[in-house]
């Protein structure tokens, strides 16, 4: 069985970790979107909300499971015995952050691997970051977002 963990904050997600998400479904049996509890990001969303949001979000694939985690992704990926870490590569300034993030992971665990997938065009300036500020001034994020998402965040936003 070939199971791969996809960790990040998620804070919301968006279309572009769905495309992530989607295109790891095809590569693994199991694919788990692990929502981090424990960021250094002070986050808008709880856990249990941007664990709901994302259950709504990819109940169109089928092996794919969401969970919450608060320890360190390789400890959670040998845990849930995944043989390989997702993540996902925009524009050339996540290559920095993401190849340091693998050296250390590939130091704390040699034997899993981190898989990089590129996003699309359309995706390689979304972020979770963007929707909120969007958001937050009363901005339309249609079709950056799951449906979800977007009503939350106008629940959010108008409280
Ligand atoms: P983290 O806080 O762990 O970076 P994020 O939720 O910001 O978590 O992102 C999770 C993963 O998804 C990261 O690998 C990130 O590079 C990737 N990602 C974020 N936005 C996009 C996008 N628009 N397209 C593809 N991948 C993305």
């Amino acid at each position: 069985m070939k199971r791969a963990i996809y960790p990040g904050t998620f804070d919301p997600v968006t279309n572009g970790h769905i495309h992530i998400a989607e295109r790891a479904c095809k590569l693994f049996d199991e694919v788990i979107i692990a929502i981090s509890a424990v960021s250094y990001k002070n986050t808008f969303f709880s856990v249990s909300e941007r664990v709901e949001l994302m259950q709504e979000s990819v109940k169109h694939l089928k092996n794919a499971k969401v969970e919450s985690f608060s320890i360190l992704s390789v400890e959670y990926a040998e845990q849930r015995q995944a043989q390989a870490l997702i993540r996902g590569l925009r524009a050339i300034t996540d290559f920095e952050y993401e190849m340091q993030l693998a050296a250390m992971n590939k130091r704390l665990n040699s034997n899993l691997e981190t898989l990089f997938l590129m996003t699309s065009g359309e995706y390689s300036f979304l972020s979770s970051s963007v929707i909120k500020q969007v958001s937050m001034l009363g901005g339309s994020v249609k079709n950056l977002v799951p449906d979800v998402v977007e009503e939350m965040l106008k629940k959010k936003y108008k409280a």
